[in-house]
C-alpha cells in the first residue's frame, strides 16, 4: 500500500511568460492559504530566462521553482544548453525531463532521459521524469507497454523518493482539452506504482509522488486528484494564471 504521500501541484509554463508573469507568483502566494500549505507543494517550472528571478521572488513565498530541461553533462560544448548544477545555481529545486514536447521537439530517447534524470540527482534537484503514450499507442493498445518501456528506460535504479517524480502524462491529453477516465488514469498509476518498486525498490516506490499530467484544470483537478496513486498535477496551460492554479489546488482543500 502506498503510504501517505505529500501532493504536488507543479506548473509547466513551457516556452510563455516574460519577467512580468512573475507577478503572478506573489498572487499564487497569497491563494496559497496556510491551510493548503499544510497539505500540498506548489512548484513552477518557468522558462530558463526566468528561473533566477522567479527564485528570487519566490523567496519566503511558499512556491518551489523548477527548471523544464537540463543537459545531462555538467558542463562543456553544448551551445544553447543548460546544466543542472545551473538551474540550481539559479535557485530550482526540481527539473522536469522527458516531457513529450522534448522527446518529440529534440528526439530525446529514454536513455538520454534517465541520463538528465541521473544529472539532476547529482546536482541535488528532483527529476521530475514524463512519461506518457501517444494516441496512436492508445489505438493500438499499447499505453501500458509504452509507459513501462519509458519507465524502464528513463529513471535510473538508484534514484529514490527524494529526488523522484513521475509524471504521467497522455501526449493526447496535453493541451487539448481531453482527459482519460478517472479509470483509465487508475490504471496506469498502479501500474507505475508497481513498476517503480522493481526499478527503485519496495520502500522508496511507495513514497515517490506520481503526477497526472495532461488538460488538467479547476473543473476536473478534484475527480483526478482523487485517483488511487495519483500524487498531484503537472499542469500546463492552467498553471500560467494563479487564479487557475488555485482553482487547481483548491482540490486538496
Ligand atoms: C504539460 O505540458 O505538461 C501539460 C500538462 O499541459 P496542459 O496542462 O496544458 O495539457
Amino acid at each position: 500500500m502506498a503510504q501517505m504521500i505529500r501532493p504536488m501541484v507543479a506548473g509547466n509554463w513551457k516556452m510563455n511568460g516574460s519577467r512580468a508573469s512573475l507577478d503572478e507568483l506573489a498572487l499564487m502566494s497569497t491563494g496559497f492559504t496556510p491551510a493548503l500549505r499544510q497539505k500540498l507543494d506548489i512548484m513552477i517550472c518557468p522558462p530558463a530566462t526566468l528561473v533566477l528571478a522567479a527564485s528570487q521572488r519566490a523567496v519566503g513565498i511558499g512556491i518551489a521553482i523548477g527548471g523544464q530541461d537540463c543537459h545531462a553533462n555538467d558542463a562543456g560544448a553544448h551551445t544553447g544548453d543548460l546544466s543542472a548544477g545551473m538551474l540550481f545555481d539559479a535557485g530550482a529545486t526540481a527539473v522536469i525531463v522527458g516531457h513529450s514536447e522534448r522527446r518529440a521537439d529534440h528526439g530525446e530517447s529514454d536513455a538520454t532521459v534517465g541520463a538528465k534524470a541521473e544529472a539532476a540527482r547529482r546536482n541535488a534537484l528532483i527529476a521530475i521524469v514524463c512519461v506518457g503514450e501517444t494516441r496512436a499507442d492508445r489505438e493500438a493498445g499499447k499505453t501500458l507497454a509504452v509507459v513501462r518501456r519509458q519507465l524502464k528506460g528513463s529513471i535510473p535504479d538508484h534514484m529514490t523518493s527524494r529526488d523522484l517524480v513521475v509524471a504521467y502524462e497522455p501526449v493526447w491529453a496535453i493541451g487539448t482539452g481531453l482527459t482519460p477516465t478517472a479509470a483509465d488514469v487508475a490504471d496506469v498509476h498502479a501500474m507505475i506504482r508497481q513498476d517503480l518498486r522493481r526499478i527503485v525498490g519496495k520502500e522508496e516506490a511507495e513514497k515517490v509522488r506520481i503526477l497526472y499530467g495532461g488538460s488538467v484544470k479547476p473543473s476536473n483537478a478534484k475527480e483526478l486528484m482523487l485517483v488511487p496513486n495519483v500524487n498531484g498535477a503537472l499542469v500546463g496551460g492552467a498553471s500560467l494564471k494563479a487564479l487557475d492554479l488555485l482553482g487547481i489546488v483548491a482540490a486538496y482543500a
